[in-house]
């Protein structure tokens, strides 16, 4: 894994300066003073499903997260793979399910992490199997859905607006099922 920040140039591993960039008003760049390299810093594209199984929303909780959170399905591409075919690999790897209709719900920013948010509604089928990465999920009727004010929550409130399903964004602005038996 590349450190953050980025320190030394990687063609010549003379250190970084900053640099600022006269066609961009200015805007300071981690650079090499020779030349050889910029850090252009560019959001990362992530990709996120909302998925659909049996008529019901999977959210799902990462290892790592607090014990009420849970969202949806999120993963970076990979060289040589399209959005739709990362998007379905990512939720075979993470919950062994088969993407069977992959529609694209939109694009959002994600400034907090630097990354651009590609959001898919994904109609799924097969038997639940968690990777490790993630300990647990829920199986949400799409009318109880809480959508977050930010990030991926803005693809779910769109999803839901696309249906005609009223809803209210939940306060916080990180994913949280409030009840575990929605
Ligand atoms: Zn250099």
């Amino acid at each position: 894994m590349m450190q953050a920040p980025l320190r030394f140039c990687p063609v010549c591993a003379t250190s970084l300066v900053e640099r600022e960039d006269a066609e961009e008003a200015g805007r300071l760049r981690l650079a090499c003073p020779d030349g050889h390299w910029t850090f252009w810093d560019n959001p990362l594209p992530v990709l996120a499903a909302l998925v659909e199984y049996e008529g019901r929303i999977l959210l799902a909780r990462n290892a790592a997260w607090p014990e009420k959170m849970f969202a949806l399905i999120t993963g970076f591409m990979e060289r040589g793979e399209t959005p739709e075919q990362g998007v379905a690999r990512e939720l075979r790897e993470e919950t062994s399910l088969q993407a069977d209709e992959v529609k694209l719900i939109g694009v959002y920013e994600f400034m907090r992490k630097n990354e651009l948010i590609i959001a898919y509604h994904v109609k799924a089928s097969g038997e639940i199997r968690l990777s490790p990465e993630l300990v647990d999920f829920r199986l949400v009727a799409p009318e109880k859905l809480r959508p977050w004010p930010s990030g991926t929550g803005h693809a779910m409130a769109d999803w839901m607006r696309s249906r005609g399903l009223p809803f209210e964004y939940a306060d916080l602005p990180r994913p949280v099922v409030t009840d575990p038996a929605a």
